[in-house]
């Protein structure tokens, strides 16, 4: 009987060993991360040679200056882009301050694969952004708003490096650096050789954050903290006005939305639920409001804003971009 009693604890105690704990008790948002110094749960703290300090936020690499963003732009109609807009608005949002200062000149995303990159694996990369460019031509009467344009040639030109790391990442918009131009976005073969996993990090490339991370997603999910395995607190964390594209409607079957089990410390347990308690499902592919979204922040009316902004902060545009290899693929 000893035996089996000292076996049952045994057991007991693997158990509790392989389990995930379980429960969060950070509802904050990420700009905490910067006063905690990201030292909680399995956010990351790590130097880059271009940005300066990255945090990470499960899939998500961010510059610890945007979280540190100190203030929102006025917007063109006078008020704070800090200030909640209306989730029932069906009018377009004005452009908010990580939406100019993060995007691509004319739509324009450079990118090149990685040597390391497998060669068998580039087709599915390049027809997944095929894909993407055309939906969001297509919620734009047919005008060509983004472009990826591959080269293996990139001189002093900001530019994706797409690699073969170890899990799915990107940088959140474009970077910019006197000292460095590339910026890594992993997908790892084949665990990222998805579409909607590569589009997904291409948004994040683009200057969009996850969807539930919007600063009033609270009206539209419930987040079931108790559930949610305790190193990932803070995948769950909520943005600020200033970091997101504050666009009006909520979108459930966006690319850059959790699915309902995402993260959670027990097995069949959910974490992230529509507010009147159904789940949230695998998609795979982008949604309508994701084209949308993409063409509305793409648009010549919301570049044209960004571009005549005169704060220091903004160096959107300021800077002409070459390809020095004229031989570059556009992928429209
Ligand atoms: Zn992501």
């Amino acid at each position: 009987m000893q035996l089996i009693a000292a076996l049952f604890l045994l057991l007991s105690s693997r158990v509790l060993l392989i389990q995930a704990a379980c429960g969060c008790s950070q509802t904050s948002s990420l700009s905490s991360l910067v006063i905690n110094n990201a030292s909680t749960t399995n956010s990351s703290n790590k130097q880059n040679s271009s940005t300066g300090v990255v945090i990470q936020i499960d899939d998500m690499l961010i510059p610890i200056e945007d979280l540190q963003a100190p203030t929102a732009p006025v917007r063109s109609d006078g008020s704070s882009s800090d200030q909640a807009s209306s989730s029932s608005s069906n009018s377009l949002p004005s452009s908010s301050y990580l939406s100019c200062r993060r995007l691509w000149p004319k739509g324009r995303l450079y990118y090149r694969f990685g040597l390391g990159f497998p060669s068998s694996y580039r087709d599915m990369v390049r027809l997944s952004l095929s894909r993407l460019a055309a939906r969001i031509s297509s919620a734009s009467s047919n005008q060509q708003l983004v472009t990826f344009v591959e080269s293996n040639y990139f001189i002093d030109v900001q530019h994706v490096e797409v690699i073969d790391d170890v899990g799915c990442y990107s940088y959140v918009g474009r970077q910019s650096s006197s000292s460095s131009y590339s910026q890594a976005l992993s997908l790892q073969v084949p665990n990222c050789m998805l579409e909607s996993i590569i589009q997904h990090e291409f948004m994040h490339a683009l200057g969009f954050y996850h969807e539930q991370s919007r600063p009033d997603r609270d009206s539209f999910v419930t987040v079931l903290w108790n559930n949610i395995d305790s190193d990932e607190c803070n995948n769950f964390l909520k943005t600020s006005y200033k970091l997101t594209n504050d666009y009006p409607r909520y979108d459930y079957g966006s690319v850059m939305h959790y699915q309902s089990h995402y993260f959670s410390c027990l097995s069949g347990s959910k974490t992230l639920l529509m507010k009147n308690g159904s789940l949230i499902d695998e998609r795979n592919n982008l949604s309508s409001l994701d084209a949308e979204k993409l063409s509305y922040t793409y648009s010549s009316t919301n570049l044209a804003y960004c571009s005549t902004r005169s704060d220091a902060a903004f160096e959107f545009a300021s800077k002409v971009l070459t390809v020095a290899n004229s031989k570059a693929k556009e992928i429209h």
